[in-house]
């Protein structure tokens, strides 16, 4: 079992952890609200903890392209 940093735009990995003894503060998960911990935090089959924000790389174009997040990702 371990937490995984999604891109949840281009679907990279951004970062892993294989302990299980992290607090949600050390994983910066402490300031969501309820609503953003169902849209940012899922479980995958093997029962990973997995977390999807937005990698730098994305970050930047939509910094760039703000419409770009109006359209989704056409692979999800
Ligand atoms: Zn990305």
């Amino acid at each position: 079992m371990s937490f995984r940093y999604v891109c949840r735009c281009c679907g990279m990995r951004i970062a892993e952890f294989d302990q299980t003894d992290l607090s949600e503060v050390q994983l910066g998960l402490d300031s969501l609200t309820p609503e953003e911990r169902e849209h940012i935090i899922t479980r995958d089959a093997g029962g990973d903890t997995v977390i999807r924000i937005t990698c730098d790389y994305c970050r930047d174009a939509l910094d760039r392209h703000p419409e770009l997040s109006l359209i989704g990702n056409p692979l999800q």
